[in-house]
């Protein structure tokens, strides 16, 4: 229970990486703020499963990411209610995948306010109570994306360098506080949306259920295995560890080799 008194952050939390993130961070004693969007009855399930399993205090609150009122709101939010943000996990994300002459403008305003100018807000907010403490963790979900591009993802691919760049940035400036920054790049990480696009796919291209796997979803990824979200969310806990106080302005790779090649 390393984690006991500490309190995180997670956004984008109420599915995927950032809940498995979530609960990780709670099963290791730390209070929680979940974020995200979704069915009010299915959060209130995980925010409460969260709560019994780990007897850990753990808040909600939807505020949209790509509204900075909306950040300052969620942050407000956190030092009423848990009494500040020591652990920041800057995780929600979203994805457009279109030619950049046919990008449309909103789809690409809406991904960088997401995945990239959400964590200036958040960072900005959350460091001074850090400092104060002399002990704090950033730690960003960023993607292969963040290192290596694909066609029809400008955004995305422009938003992930970014938060890259960001990251050592913010580790420059905090090197002595106490804070360390990072960024973790995962490849094809095995969630509901991958596992949801599996039967279409198989349908639109008279693909097996094998072919889609490997030949389409893990073409760049050489070990021809998912990531997991337990994965992402062992690596973000150990990020949050004493012994992991010399990693800092770091972009961790869990992509299965995709960026090796
Ligand atoms: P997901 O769709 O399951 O989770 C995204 C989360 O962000 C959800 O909780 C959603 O409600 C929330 N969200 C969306 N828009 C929001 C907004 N405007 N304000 C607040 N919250 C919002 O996806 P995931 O796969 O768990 O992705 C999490 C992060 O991991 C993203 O940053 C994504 O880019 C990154 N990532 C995912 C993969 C992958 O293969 N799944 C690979 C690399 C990186």
């Amino acid at each position: 229970m390393f984690l006991k008194g500490k309190t995180a952050l997670v956004t984008g939390s109420t599915s995927g990486i950032g809940q498995c993130v979530a609960t990780a961070l709670a099963a290791e004693g730390a209070n929680v703020m979940l974020n995200g969007f979704g069915d009010a009855a299915e959060i209130e399930n995980v925010r409460r499963g969260i709560e019994d399993a780990h007897k850990v205090r753990v808040g909600y609150n939807g505020a949209d990411l790509t509204k900075p009122d909306q950040i300052e709101g969620l942050m407000r939010g956190c030092a009423e209610e848990l009494g500040g943000v020591d652990i920041l996990v800057n995780n929600a994300g979203m994805q457009h995948v279109a030619p950049v002459d046919e990008f449309p403008v909103a789809k690409w305003d809406l991904i960088i306010a997401l995945n990239l100018t959400a964590a200036f807000h958040t960072t900005r907010l959350a460091l001074p109570g850090m400092k104060k403490k002399g002990w704090g963790r950033i730690v960003t979900t960023a993607s292969a994306h963040s290192l290596v591009a694909s066609p029809n993802k400008s955004a995305y691919v422009a938003a992930k360098h970014g938060i890259a760049g960001f990251t050592k940035s913010v580790a420059l400036e905090t090197a002595t506080s106490g804070v360390t920054v990072n960024c973790i790049s995962p490849g094809y990480v095995w969630t509901s949306l991958v596992e949801n696009q599996i039967p279409d796919t198989m349908k639109a291209r008279g693909l097996t259920r094998e072919q889609v796997m490997n030949d389409v979803l893990l073409a760049a990824q050489p070990t021809k295995q998912f990531v997991t979200v337990e994965q992402v969310a062992a690596l973000a806990l150990f990020l949050c560890r004493d012994e992991a106080s010399a990693i800092t302005g770091a972009n961790l790779t869990m992509d299965g080799g995709w960026t090796a090649q």
